[in-house]
C-alpha cells in the first residue's frame, strides 16, 4: 500500500471531524472520495500529508508510519509532503512567480535540483498539461483551468508517489472543468496513484478504481464505481447519489 490510514481521529475544538477513518490506497490506484459537504473529506486528505495534524490513529505513506500527536523531525514532514503532492481547490500558486517558476520552485528549493535542469523539466511538464506556450505567464494572466493545470504540473515536478486532489474543479467555471479532468484522466492512465476529493460523478465513474464515501467523519461505503453508482448498500449513499448523479 502507498497510503494506509488506521483509526484516524481529528477534531477542531469541540467539533469531531474524523471519527476513526481507515483507508488504504494501492500503488497505481485512483481513489475518489465523495460525500456530503462537511463530512471530513478535505480534512482526511490534508491529514495524509500533515497539513492537518490528527489527534490519534496512524498514517503510513510509502512504508513510513507516522504516529499522531508527537513532535516529528522537519525533514520527515518535508519528505512526506514531497511524496504526497497536493493540488488545492484554490490552486495556491505563487502570484509573483511565472508558471515555469511556480513549477520549478519545489524541485529547486526542496529537492536541490540545479535550476537549468528544473527549468527544462518544468517546460516538459507544462507542455504535458497543454501549457507549453504559457511558461512565462504570471498566474493573474491565466484562466482558472490553466492555473489548475500549472498546479498539477507543479505537483508532478516533485515526482510524488501519490497526488492528493482537493476538489480540483470546484473553484472553476463549468466550461473549464473538462480541461483539468482531461489532464487528470491522462495521469490516471499513465499509472499515477491519485486520491481525489470531488463531486464529479462522471469522472469517478470513468476513472476511479474505487469510490470511498464519507459521512459524518467516517467511511460508510466503498467499492468500484460499477457497484457504487448502481447498487450502493447504504441508504445515505443512495440519497446522495439521487442529488448529485
Ligand atoms: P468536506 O471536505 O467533506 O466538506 P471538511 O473536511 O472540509 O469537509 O470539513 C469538515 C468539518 O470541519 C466542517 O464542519 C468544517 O467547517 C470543519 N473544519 C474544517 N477545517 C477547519 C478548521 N481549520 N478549523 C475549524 N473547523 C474546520
Amino acid at each position: 500500500m502507498i497510503v494506509s490510514v488506521r483509526g484516524l481521529h481529528k477534531r477542531f475544538g469541540d467539533l469531531e471531524v474524523l471519527k476513526g477513518v481507515d483507508l488504504d490506497v494501492a500503488r497505481g490506484e485512483v481513489v475518489v472520495v465523495m460525500g456530503p459537504s462537511g463530512s471530513g473529506k478535505t480534512t482526511l486528505i490534508r491529514c495524509l500529508n500533515l497539513l492537518e495534524e490528527p489527534e490519534s490513529g496512524t498514517v503510513s505513506v510509502c512504508g513510513t508510519e507516522l504516529a499522531c500527536g508527537v513532535r516529528r523531525p522537519v525533514r520527515q514532514v518535508r519528505d512526506l509532503r514531497r511524496r504526497t503532492a497536493m493540488v488545492f481547490q484554490q490552486f495556491n500558486l505563487f502570484p509573483h512567480l511565472t508558471a515555469l517558476q511556480n513549477v520549478m520552485e519545489g524541485p529547486v528549493s526542496v529537492r536541490r535540483v540545479p535550476r537549468a535542469q528544473a527549468a527544462a523539466r518544468g517546460r516538459e511538464l507544462l507542455a504535458r498539461v497543454g501549457l507549453a506556450d504559457k511558461c512565462d505567464c504570471y498566474p493573474a494572466k491565466l484562466s482558472g483551468g490553466q492555473k489548475q493545470r500549472v498546479a498539477i504540473a507543479r505537483a508532478l515536478a516533485m515526482e510524488p508517489e501519490v497526488i492528493l486532489f482537493d476538489e480540483p474543479t470546484s473553484a472553476l467555471d463549468p466550461e473549464l472543468h473538462a480541461e483539468v479532468l482531461q489532464v487528470m484522466r491522462e495521469l490516471a492512465r499513465e499509472g499515477m496513484t491519485m486520491v481525489v476529493v470531488t463531486h464529479e460523478t462522471a469522472f469517478a465513474r470513468e476513472v476511479a478504481d474505487r469510490v470511498v464515501f464519507m459521512d459524518g467523519g467516517t467511511v460508510i461505503e466503498q467499492g468500484p464505481p460499477s457497484r457504487f453508482f448502481t447498487a450502493p448498500d447504504h441508504p445515505r449513499v443512495r440519497a446522495f447519489l439521487r442529488l448529485v448523479a
